[in-house]
């Protein structure tokens, strides 16, 4: 008798599974306001790879080997404090193996232009930025220098500049980058909060010039998307801190929605709301840079409910205007018609259009989710308008780079 087992009485293999992981400690929830995990269902995820461009931290690049059998529950997943260990040397990387990873790259190459709408590369001529120097684990620590309401004392909005400095610690930032801000205390599941995301608005050389600090414009949350009374977790912490305070500061992210160094580039910049904070970084560190060459122009689409809820309108208004061309539309002005980003773009659709074939316009749009649909409709009319193939213009735009769109 041979002493090899009977193939048709021999267990039947275990089917391995890849399964793609999110990393708690280094993710900050961008897209969600519960203190939950991200998690991925194993029997839905097909690897795809769409979800892991958009990701700003890599916490959605993590993949371990396992049994089909044992994959790990959705469950057990949401009650993680971290990733399991890896088991094997084998199962180091991100993939498993050389195959798996060029499939994924080709599936990143094949989904990125079809799930972003913006580029999923940084303009060619932008600096190289510090990403995830920081972590929930081993956070920066930055001391308050500044903090002040933006928005005018009758509007119901509290919006709020606030300076951190990070004396000797290195945190280098650059224009259209965000920081995650470790609020101090526990969830009510008992864990520590996690990170909410903030765009910087200062310049790469300092809020104040040459100085190791960065500004956050910071909404003040007192109710729910729904309108219910609800005190947010972070930004009541952010906007009640006095100069002096100690805050734990995650980051820098970001690595593609950034300015362009070349001096002739133009900036079409459109944004709502806290979405003005990017702007005013690129905006600041052009006015600073003007002597050194800058001659590209910037034109400004902001709007906001009332000129009272605008942050940073006193300083818009008094820039010169062959420096920066600012519209600002406004949507709840008693007694006038309500006007937004996406009206001014097609008011000004002459001025606009030429700006959309130019090969040194850059374009950013940044602020709440629900803008951006309107606003990239009205940038192909204004496209239409001028006769161009907008499916080109816009293929273009991307893949050089030079459109990006944050929206949150
Ligand atoms: C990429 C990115 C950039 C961001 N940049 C900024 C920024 O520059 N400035 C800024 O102020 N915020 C910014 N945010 C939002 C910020 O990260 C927080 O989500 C926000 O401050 C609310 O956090 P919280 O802890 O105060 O509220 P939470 O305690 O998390 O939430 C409290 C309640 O309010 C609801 N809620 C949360 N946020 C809002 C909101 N904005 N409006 C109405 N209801 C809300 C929640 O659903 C929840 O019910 C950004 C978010 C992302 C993803």
């Amino acid at each position: 008798m041979s002493g090899s087992i009977d193939r048709w009485n021999a267990p039947a293999p275990m089917a391995m599974l890849n399964q793609h992981l999110i990393d708690p400690q280094v993710c900050i929830r961008c897209n969600t306001h519960d203190a939950n995990n991200y998690v991925v269902n194993a029997q839905v995820c097909n690897g795809c790879m769409a979800c892991v461009p958009p990701c700003p931290t890599g916490a959605i690049d993590n993949w371990r080997q396992v049994h089909e059998a044992d994959a790990n529950s959705i469950d057990a997943q949401f009650a993680w404090g971290e990733l399991p260990p890896r088991e094997s040397p084998d199962q180091q990387g991100a993939g498993v193996g050389v195959a798996s990873a060029l499939h994924r790259l080709e599936h990143l190459a094949a989904s990125s232009s079809d799930v972003l709408r913006g580029a999923s590369v940084p303009p060619g001529s932008a600096t190289r930025p510090h990403v995830n120097l920081y972590t929930c684990d081993a956070p920066a620590t930055a001391i308050v220098a500044d903090n002040y309401r933006l928005t005018d004392e009758s509007a119901a909005s509290d919006i709020h500049h606030i300076v951190l400095d990070f004396g000797t610690t290195l945190f280098p930032v650059l224009e259209g980058q965000s920081v995650g801000v470790v609020p101090p205390g526990v969830a009510p599941n008992g864990r520590p909060h996690h990170a909410r995301r903030y765009l910087l608005a200062n310049p790469r050389d300092g809020e104040r010039r040459g100085c190791n600090n960065v500004s956050l414009t910071v909404k003040r949350v007192t109710c729910d998307h729904e309108g219910n009374p609800a005190l947010g977790v972070c930004s009541n912490y952010l906007c009640d801190l006095h100069k002096g305070d100690r805050v734990a500061v995650i980051g820098p992210f970001g690595s593609t929605f950034l300015m362009p160094n070349h001096p002739g580039s133009r900036l079409l910049m459109i944004c709502t709301g806290m979405g003005a904070a990017p702007m005013r970084a690129m905006t600041g560190y052009r006015r600073r840079h003007r002597g050194d060459g800058a001659r590209g122009r910037l034109m400004l689409f902001f709007d906001a409910r009332t000129s009272q809820k605008l942050p940073y309108f006193g300083l818009l208004t008094k820039l010169p205007k062959d420096f920066i061309d600012a519209d600002l539309a406004f949507s709840r002005v008693p007694g006038r018609p309500k006007r937004y980003v996406q009206d001014a773009l097609r008011e000004r659709a002459a001025d606009v259009g030429p700006w959309l074939v130019d090969p040194n316009t850059h374009v950013y749009v940044c602020g709440l989710k629900g803008m951006e649909e309107g606003v990239l409709l009205a940038l192909r009319d204004v496209a239409q308008r001028h006769g161009l193939d907008w499916q080109q213009v816009w293929a273009d735009l991307r893949r050089e780079g030079r459109l990006h769109v944050e929206t949150y």
